[in-house]
């Protein structure tokens, strides 16, 4: 399982080290945008005496392969995590909730930008929707 995670660096051409198969543990297992900080201290857990700075190292090196995204959502610091540059984020101004629309929704906004951008082509796309979550809107229950 861990070597089968790790072979995905490899394939990327990531030199993988115990720093960054851990920081990449982390992101892939969790599945959430976490800070730099919430990565090291769950990573720390596993590799006992991992720096911030080296799991900041990580994250560029993995950012730098296209494997991890760094967005910066709401007013605060950036959320790494193990997706692509390319999706649209949702983001409840109530609860402070990221989630992200049906894959389709991403796939149409960036036709959409490829198609009127006069040839412009995106590589990234930090696209940020606030609103409000169906569980502030209290329409998680009866919403079917
Ligand atoms: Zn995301
Ligand atoms: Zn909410």
């Amino acid at each position: 399982m861990g070597e089968e995670r790790n072979n995905v660096l490899r394939e990327r051409g990531v030199r993988v080290t115990p720093q960054r198969a851990h920081t990449w543990q982390v992101l892939v297992e969790s599945g959430e945008h976490l800070t730099a900080e919430e990565v090291w201290e769950r990573a720390k857990g596993l590799l006992p005496g991992l720096e911030l700075s080296t799991v900041y190292r990580s994250l560029e090196a993995l950012r730098a392969v296209g494997l991890v995204s760094d967005s910066r959502l709401i007013e605060g610091p950036r959320v790494f995590e193990a997706r692509s540059a390319l999706h649209p984020h949702l983001v409840c101004k109530s609860c402070g909730e990221i989630s992200h629309p049906e894959p389709e929704v991403g796939l149409r906004l960036l036709e959409a930008l490829n198609d009127g951008s006069g040839g412009f082509e995106v590589h990234e796309m930090h696209t940020v929707a606030k609103g409000t979550c169906a569980g502030c809107a209290g329409r998680k229950e009866g919403a079917s």
